[in-house]
């Protein structure tokens, strides 16, 4: 079976009974299901999409710091990764921040 979103094999070896049913009656691969979640929360206020990757910010400090620019004002966040949003999603999940140099370095 191939999965509905990026039309990549769908494999399910080694998953957990719950999560394998679950893809294959949704006809959708691991990193769909996932990207998917991501596009559910896209408007929230902690997401953030630069250059293709995706980034949660997280109030506990154990993110990468991060300084962006965001609805024209700058911000340094601690925030996740999650890596750079597949090709299929770019569309569905667009930037809405850009990089900015952190404050005080030339
Ligand atoms: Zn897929």
């Amino acid at each position: 079976m191939n999965c509905q979103v990026c039309k990549n094999p769908i494999n399910t070896t080694g998953f957990y009974q719950e999560l394998k049913e679950r893809l294959e009656k949704a006809g959708i691969c691991h990193s769909c299901d996932i990207w998917l979640a991501h596009w559910k929360q896209r408007n929230d206020d902690n997401v953030l999409r630069i250059s293709g990757n995706h980034y949660i910010i997280v109030k506990d400090g154990t993110g990468l710091e991060l300084t962006v620019r965001r609805n024209g004002k700058l911000q340094t966040v601690s925030a996740w990764h999650q890596g750079l949003i597949p090709e299929v999603f770019r569309n569905a999940l667009p930037d809405n921040a850009q990089y900015a140099r952190r404050i005080g370095v030339a």
